[in-house]
């Protein structure tokens, strides 16, 4: 029996966990940051990319823009007229350079919707890149090629604590600055206040972002090596994206075990080779501090780059300029082209998708439904989340169809669509299987929330009226609720909806207007 204290806090978890929920939910676009820095990890895979498509995508962010064009005429860099274009700055900064900007400063598009304020912004982005330069330059020794994809999955694996942060700041500040605690007991800490950890946290913002799944799973599992390696379709750029995760949350504040442990795993992994956990530590130090300047114009470092290399500099940017004209029309020629492709896409999706969709109610038929909750349960399973399968048919409509007839049938089914569109959430799955039978998957979805939903429906639909005057009448529905607990078993869609037919039968039986539920 939980003591009245434990209770409490129970009550306290589940209100922080529907808080941080929420207020992912409530991010309403990818933050121009994120954006800017997907792309550009893109352009860093094209060879030939030019200095013009960087800074086509850095104009995109007006803050990065400012502090790409502000370092490019810091002392550092010692050029005599002001560089005013973003193109400019790109050439004479390097594309690498840039494309390390663009990378680094995503996370603070995020820290602005959170609204943090600067110094609370700095502290987190600082260890976010530490974390991302610990796993850019671990992957770097083995395949260079994943040095950026690495660089991403350290720079976000920990962007959930923000969110976490911006909710409660006492108890996460008070988490974060424990120096006695290792990090595995921060991550207890987490679930203790919020239900989940920042990992499970930030898998709900990475696919709220749309983030590719490789970085997703790099978000999820970022404390769990073997996960990692087995799930990351690039086992370089799993370990890289481990190795981040045994840095600090945040950098003031090292706990002596988690130090151990990391010297302990990279002494290992170094055996036998010329590496030591030491110089790359060192090494990681020394790259934050100079990627750290890019930012901070102040900090620029005594010795200036020697004027030979600003001429070079400027001597490369004159000719790309000149470059850049002659293939700007092939670009204008390519960006056309681009449209229609783009134009295509579009029209492919939207013939896929409508040959998904039910015509009459707009939600998914069968075999949109089925293809699609495949996918969904497979997700589940990886991330071994608790979903719930619903199957509702409508009580006694052919009655309906045959007094009222075919027209006020239909417009029951459009109806009942549309309250169930109404209850569940942007995630969720709604399918009609055929009549007056329809399927809904929730996703990432606990018992007791799957209950409410099935409730909200059962009342939506019998509160609504189908006809006029005295052609008024009332439907109910009868549902079959299975709700499945997290396993990392695949379960197959087919079967679970022959258990919640089943349960949909019985709750006909007793009477209809009623839900029968199940949990396995
Ligand atoms: P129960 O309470 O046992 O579910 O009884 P019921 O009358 O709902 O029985 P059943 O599920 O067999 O009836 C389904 C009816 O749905 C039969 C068919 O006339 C009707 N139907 C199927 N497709 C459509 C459609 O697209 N529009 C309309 N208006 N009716 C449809
Ligand atoms: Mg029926």
């Amino acid at each position: 029996m939980p003591s009245r204290i434990q209770q409490a806090d129970v009550l306290v978890a589940a209100d922080l966990e529907q808080k941080v929920r929420n207020r992912i939910t409530s991010l309403s676009y990818l933050p121009t940051t994120i954006a800017v820095a997907m792309k550009s990890v893109e352009l860093g895979k094209d060879p030939d990319a030019e200095p013009a498509d960087y800074a086509r995508i850095i104009e995109a962010d007006s803050s990065l823009s400012s502090k790409v064009l502000a370092l490019a005429n810091s002392p550092w860099f010692g050029i005599r007229n002001k560089v005013t274009t973003v193109k400019m700055a790109v050439n004479l900064l390097g594309l690498g350079t840039v494309r390390t900007m663009a990378i680094s400063y995503c996370v603070a598009g995020l820290h602005n919707e959170l609204k943090l304020a600067p110094e609370e912004s700095r502290m987190f982005w600082e260890s976010a890149l530490c974390k991302a330069v610990a796993a850019k330059q671990f992957a770097h020794m083995y395949d260079e090629k994943t040095a950026d994809e690495a660089f991403i999955g350290g720079m976000f694996q920990d962007f959930a604590i923000p969110v976490m942060y911006s909710l409660a700041k006492e108890e996460v500040t008070a988490i974060l600055q424990d120096g006695t605690i290792s990090s595995q007991i921060q991550i207890q800490r987490e679930r203790e206040l919020f239900h989940l950890d920042h990992s499970e946290i930030g898998r709900i913002l990475a696919q709220k972002l749309e983030l590719p799944d490789c970085f997703v799973d790099a978000v999820a599992f970022h404390h769990n090596h073997d996960q990692l390696t087995d799930l990351m379709e690039n086992e370089v750029v799993g370990e890289a994206v481990y190795v981040a995760s045994l840095f600090p949350h945040v950098l003031n504040v090292w706990n002596q075990t988690d130090a151990e442990t990391v010297c302990a795993y990279l002494d290992e992994r170094f055996a036998n080779t010329e590496n030591s956990s030491a110089g790359f530590l060192e090494a990681v130090q020394k790259e934050s501090n100079s990627i750290y300047r890019y930012f901070e114009n102040s900090e620029a470092p005594a010795n200036r780059l020697p004027e030979l290399m600003v001429e070079a500099a400027r001597e490369q940017a004159d000719n790309t300029t000149h470059l850049v004209r002659t293939v700007q029309q092939l670009m204008q020629e390519a960006a056309s082209m681009g449209l229609e492709m783009h134009q295509l896409i579009q029209n492919q999706n939207q013939l896929e998708d409508k040959a998904s969709r039910d015509p009459l109610t707009g939600v998914l038929n069968r075999d949109g439904f089925f293809s699609r909750a495949d996918e969904l349960l497979t997700k589940a399973a990886r991330y071994q989340l608790p979903m719930a399968i619903i199957y509702a048919d409508i009580d006694k409509f052919k009655p309906i169809n045959d007094t009222l007839g075919h027209e006020f049938g239909d417009r029951a089914l459009k109806a009942v669509a549309s309250h169930m569109s109404e209850c569940v959430r942007q995630h969720d799955l709604i399918g009609r299987l055929g009549g007056d039978e329809f399927a809904l998957l929730l996703y990432d979805c606990k018992e007791p929330e799957a209950r409410q939903i099935a409730r909200k429906i059962l009342d939506a639909v019998a509160a609504q009226v189908i006809g006029r005057g005295k052609r008024n009448l009332r439907i109910t529905t009868s549902m079959g609720l299975l709700a499945v607990q997290p396993s990392d078993e695949v379960r197959p869609c087919d079967l679970l909806l022959r258990v919640a037919d089943k349960l949909m039968y019985r709750a006909k039986q007793a009477g209809g207007n009623r839900t029968e539920c199940r949990v396995v």
